[in-house]
């Protein structure tokens, strides 16, 4: 049975795009910083179209291996043990490969056939293609390597999918997240809010990343839950955005004088 809908704000015309391209089942890339909500999107999608989904968090130790497959020693016996992917493949479910870029070479060289026309898997262990079930849709999230340590998405893979860029939503949205996710007040949000903005036009400040819905929602959980709200920004804005004592010095008085 089906549970509660996920909660998710749409900043765009995603969740209309996305019933599209589930219907004709092109591959659907979700593009944008962590903690932008791509993940929540799929999640309400797959709630939405009544689909199971089965998510995979890419690593650079993630290989075609840990995707289609492999054979286990049971006892006397080796018995092949499909995985996530050919799960998906047979039952229908969509697939999400969150951060494909981190995953090794292999996993790309996987999901060719099934990314165009053919639709098709192919288990080399077994020497068997399988046809992938009709419902069956592969997702994957990707954040543009436009600063230091990530890595990129080569343009012929990146052409096998309909892509959509996400990003922090705009004040008035963010701050509505924040409310529906903790339930705090909303002048806190807004608060809140107006710290991310500030801290993400600091760009002279050089961080790898910046201030995601994800440490605004963990912060407003914080202060919700009673602990004082400098002590909650500092733990869950302010320390996970860098190690540099200065920075985080000067954004810890920065956030002091905003909350
Ligand atoms: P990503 O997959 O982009 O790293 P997530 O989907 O995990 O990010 O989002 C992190 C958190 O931020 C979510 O758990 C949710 O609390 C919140 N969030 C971000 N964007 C949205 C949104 N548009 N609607 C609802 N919640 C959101």
């Amino acid at each position: 049975m089906k549970g509660e809908a996920p909660y998710y704000k749409a900043s765009g015309k995603e969740i209309e795009v996305f019933e599209h391209s589930y219907k004709k089942k092109i591959p659907f890339l979700l593009k944008g910083p962590t903690g932008t909500g791509k993940s929540r999107f799929i999640e309400f999608m797959s709630y939405e179209l009544d689909k199971k989904l089965i998510t995979i968090s890419c690593h650079e130790e993630t290989s075609s291996t840990d995707l289609i497959g492999r054979f286990i020693i049971k006892g006397a016996e080796t018995v092949w043990v499909d995985g996530p992917l050919t799960t998906s493949v047979k039952e229908g479910a969509i697939i999400y490969l969150d951060e494909i870029a981190e995953a090794r070479p292999d996993v790309i060289v996987a999901i060719h056939s099934l990314t165009d026309h053919r639709r098709e898997l192919f288990i080399d262990k077994l020497g068997q293609t399988i046809k992938a079930h009709e419902d069956f849709m592969l997702v994957a999230s990707f954040n543009p390597g436009y600063q230091r340590g990530f890595k990129e998405l080569k343009p012929s893979t990146r052409q096998r999918f309909v892509a959509m860029s996400f990003d922090y939503p705009e004040a008035k949205v963010e701050a509505e997240i924040l409310v529906n996710e903790t339930d705090i007040e909303h002048d806190i949000a807004k608060k809140l809010v107006n710290i991310a903005g500030k801290i993400r036009n600091l760009t002279e400040l050089g961080l790898t990343e910046t201030v995601s819905t994800r440490l605004l929602v963990d912060a407003a959980k914080l202060i919700h839950s009673g602990l004082p709200k400098r002590l909650s920004v500092q733990v869950a804005v302010v320390e996970p955005l860098s190690d540099d004592l200065e920075i985080t010095l000067a954004l810890k008085d920065l956030c002091d004088l905003m909350i």
